[in-house]
């Protein structure tokens, strides 16, 4: 029998999250599908999302943006879907050609310049405003010059959005209050699309300006910042697999093939399943519990291809092996949040699999 485990994932928990979401905040959602989806597998999220005709979603690289295109036309023939990215163009815009679904930011009024002057089509670009909070964006101070580009060259966006800073709740209020001026300032209608928010900011607040929410937290039901939406589902719903032999501890300890030192003098059974750090299952993991027929045990080690688990004379070769079957707790457990964790799970090594879906 196949003892690999897999990534177990729950689409009708995402589509479940994005009709509550857009029913909660009365606006459209921009789903985020970078770093893999959240671990999800970015492949899989754009195709289900997709078929649930949610066809605009963003990444923050260009290299993210690329594979999901090419998966898109070479898998199933489509593309009409837009991939908005958050990182600017260098002087490269040679691949855009190529790639007409892909939509990059404007993070700069030079950015912009030199869009105009390789006459990308600006329907196809976001401005990013920065109000001094960090990152990236054009700033502030620049919008008059922006605006007057806008004027006088009559340029519809596809977006304009900023980053939502919310150290404080005030803070937060200000920059709402900004970013709604800059966008009446620069004309509402120039722009398909107009989004603030992410996970905390859509928790936090309630934006008139916007169109759309931005998000991959919620988009995926993953919750441990501090909110907790009892209506979100986890598309995430664990790292399963099977137990792929037993020993004894005395019989281990003969062998020993393994530093046994970690493992509780109470324990006399061991069960070894085949994933370790090597698949992206963390170190961090020692010392947390797993699920096997309704019982949580304690992993006493992980190594690099294979994890060993302190059972009892109730699990046998071939239980299923449940990890991370309380993801929401992983954070308060270990220190490391879910989202880490998944992330980690190795795209290469581990499937993802929608249930009901297994080929
Ligand atoms: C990653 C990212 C998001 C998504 O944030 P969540 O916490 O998952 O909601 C939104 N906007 C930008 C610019 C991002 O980089």
């Amino acid at each position: 029998m196949n003892t690999s485990f897999y990534v177990s994932l729950d689409k009708d928990a995402l589509y479940h999250n994005i009709e509550y979401l857009r029913e909660y905040k009365q606006k459209e959602l921009l789903p985020v599908i970078k770093a893999n989806a959240y671990g999800h597998n970015s492949l899989l999220i754009a195709k289900a999302l997709y078929d649930f005709n949610l066809k605009t979603w963003a990444v923050a690289r260009f290299s993210e943006a690329i594979s999901i295109t090419e998966y898109m036309m070479n898998n199933f023939s489509i593309n009409d879907f837009k991939i908005l990215v958050f990182e600017s163009l260098n002087d490269d815009y040679s691949f855009l050609e190529k790639y007409p679904q892909i939509c990059p930011t404007i993070n700069s009024i030079k950015d912009l310049k030199n869009a105009l002057a390789n006459n990308i089509p600006i329907d196809r670009l976001s401005l990013k405003i920065d109000f001094g909070f960090g990152r990236n964006g054009v700033k502030e101070e620049e919008v008059d010059e922006l605006k007057n580009l806008i004027k006088f060259n009559s340029l519809k966006f596809l977006s304009i959005f900023s980053h939502l800073f919310s150290a404080s709740y005030t803070d937060g209020l200000e920059v709402i209050r900004k970013f709604t001026e800059v966008v009446n300032k620069l004309g509402r209608n120039n722009f398909q699309m107009i989004h603030l928010q992410n996970a905390a900011g859509i928790y936090n607040y309630d934006v008139e300006v916007v169109t759309h929410i931005r998000t991959g937290m919620l988009t995926y039901g993953l919750q441990e910042a501090g909110f907790y939406d009892l209506d979100l589902r986890p598309v995430f719903t664990g790292l399963i697999g099977y137990v792929d032999s037993v020993r004894y501890v005395n019989e281990l300890d003969y062998v020993a093939y393994e530093d046994l030192s970690s493992i509780s003098p109470k324990t006399k059974k061991i069960a070894k399943i085949k994933i370790g750090y090597g698949d992206g299952f963390l170190k961090a993991n020692n010392k947390t519990t797993c699920l096997i027929k309704k019982k949580e045990y304690v992993i006493s080690q992980v190594t690099m291809d294979n994890t060993f688990i302190e059972v009892d004379d109730r699990v046998n070769v071939g239980d299923k092996v449940h990890l991370y079957h309380r993801p929401n707790e992983m954070k308060l457990r270990t220190g490391i949040s879910m989202l880490e964790f998944l992330i980690a799970i190795s795209p290469l090594r581990v499937k993802r699999i929608f249930k009901g879906e297994e080929s």
